[in-house]
C-alpha cells in the first residue's frame, strides 16, 4: 500500500500537548503503549470513535479498549467489581484489559456507546507505558485505541509500521519507539461469576493466578458465534505472504521465522524472534519481524515450532489468525 507518511510527532511535553489538542478537537492520534501502537481517539466523542472504525476498516460489531491515566477515570463510565479490582490491584498498570459493565446514571460520564459496539460492557486498560499515561491524562478523557493497524493486518509495534492516511481521516502519529512488550493484552471478561480469558495476551491465566489468586476461565479460541468476544475473527493478524507454522524445514524461496539457537538453514531470508529461546524477546519481536518479512517477495513465511508455554502462547495465537487469514484470502 503506498500513501503518504503521517506528520509525526516526538515525545516532547510540547508535541503530547499538541497531540491531545488534536484528540480533543476529535482527531486521531496514533501512539505506542507497552503492548503494541494504540490509533486513539476521545472515547466520549461519538464522531471521534467513528472515525477508528472506518478508518481501520474495522467491522462495528467488534467493540474497542479503552484506556485511562488512572482508576478513578475508569470508575466514570465502568463498574469496578471487588473481583475486577482484585485483578486491576495485581495487574494496573499493564497489558490487562478488564471487560467491565458501563456505569450510567447519576454521577456517571459514559463513554460513547460506539465503544461497546452494541453490548452492555465497556473494556477497560490503564497501561504501563507513561507516555501513554501522560498522553491520556494531557488530553483529560479516557482514549478509545484498538491496535494502529487496518483491520485484519499485522498489529504495529513501532511508528514506522503505522500506516494510514494523514488527518482529517488518519492519525498523527508519536514515535515514541518499538514496545517493550510487542503483544497485545489479555482480554478478561468479568461481568460474570467468574472471570473468563476472552482473548489470549501478554499475561497468561497462570500470571494473572500467582499475582492474585483467582482462577481465570480458559481462553475459548477463535469462536466467530461466541457473542462475548465479537473480536475474536478467526481471520485476523494477516500478513500479505502466505504463513504456516511448526516449519521443520525451509524451502529456498521461503523467508524463514526462526526462534532458538539452530534456525532451520536454507531460507531466502531468516530473522531469529530470540536466539536464546526466550518468549519474552520472541513476543517483543515477533510484529515488527513479521512486518520485515512481509515486504520480502518471498512465496511464503516459514515459522518454527515456538513452545504453548507462557508468552508462547499468545504468540501462537495470532500466528493461527495468520494461517487462517490466508486461507480465507484465497477464495
Ligand atoms: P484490539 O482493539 O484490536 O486490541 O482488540 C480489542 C479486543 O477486545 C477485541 O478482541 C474485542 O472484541 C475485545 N473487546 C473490547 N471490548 C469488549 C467488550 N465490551 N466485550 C468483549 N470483548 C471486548
Ligand atoms: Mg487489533
Amino acid at each position: 500500500m503506498s500513501v503518504k507518511p503521517n506528520p509525526t510527532l516526538s515525545t516532547s511535553d510540547a508535541d503530547i500537548a499538541i497531540a491531545a489538542g488534536h484528540l480533543r478537537a476529535g482527531g486521531l492520534v496514533a501512539f505506542p503503549t507497552e503492548t503494541v501502537y494504540g490509533l486513539g481517539a476521545d472515547a466520549t466523542d461519538d464522531t471521534a470513535v467513528a472515525r477508528i472504525y472506518s478508518t481501520k476498516g474495522r467491522p462495528q460489531i467488534n467493540p474497542l479498549i479503552v484506556h485511562v491515566s488512572d482508576r478513578s477515570m475508569a470508575t466514570r463510565f465502568a463498574v469496578m467489581t471487588t473481583m475486577a479490582a482484585q485483578l486491576a490491584d495485581a495487574c494496573w498498570p499493564g497489558p490487562l484489559t478488564l471487560v467491565l459493565s458501563r456505569r450510567e446514571g447519576a454521577g456517571a460520564s459514559p463513554v460513547s456507546r460506539m465503544v461497546s459496539a452494541g453490548l452492555d460492557s465497556v473494556a477497560v486498560r490503564l497501561p504501563a507505558s507513561d507516555l501513554a499515561r501522560r498522553l491520556i491524562s494531557t488530553a483529560g478523557c479516557p482514549l478509545a485505541a484498538p491496535s494502529a493497524n487496518v483491520s485484519g493486518t499485522l498489529s504495529p509495534t513501532r511508528a514506522s509500521d503505522v500506516r494510514f492516511p494523514p488527518p482529517p481521516d488518519g492519525p498523527l502519529v508519536i514515535d515514541g519507539g518499538a514496545c517493550s512488550v510487542g503483544i497485545e493484552s489479555t482480554v478478561v471478561d468479568c461481568t460474570g461469576v467468574r472471570p473468563v480469558i476472552l482473548r489470549p495476551g501478554a499475561l497468561t491465566g497462570e500470571d494473572i493466578k500467582a499475582a492474585t489468586g483467582i482462577e481465570i476461565g480458559a481462553a475459548t479460541g477463535g469462536d466467530l458465534s461466541a457473542p462475548k468476544s465479537p473480536g475474536q475473527l478467526a481471520a485476523h493478524y494477516a500478513p500479505a505472504t502466505p504463513v504456516r507454522m511448526n516449519a521443520h524445514t525451509v524451502a529456498g524461496d521461503e523467508a524463514l521465522l526462526a526462534i532458538g539457537a539452530s534456525p532451520l538453514v536454507g531460507a531466502a531470508q531468516t530473522l531469529n524472534l530470540s536466539p536464546t529461546g526466550d518468549l519474552v524477546e520472541a513476543a517483543a519481536n515477533f510484529f515488527a519481524m513479521l512486518h520485515e518479512l512481509d515486504r520480502g517477495k518471498y512465496s511464503g513465511i516459514a515459522v518454527m515450532e515456538i513452545p504453548e508455554i507462557g508468552l508462547g502462547a499468545a504468540i501462537n495465537d495470532r500466528l493461527r489468525r495468520a494461517v487462517i487469514s490466508f486461507a480465507t484470502k484465497i477464495d
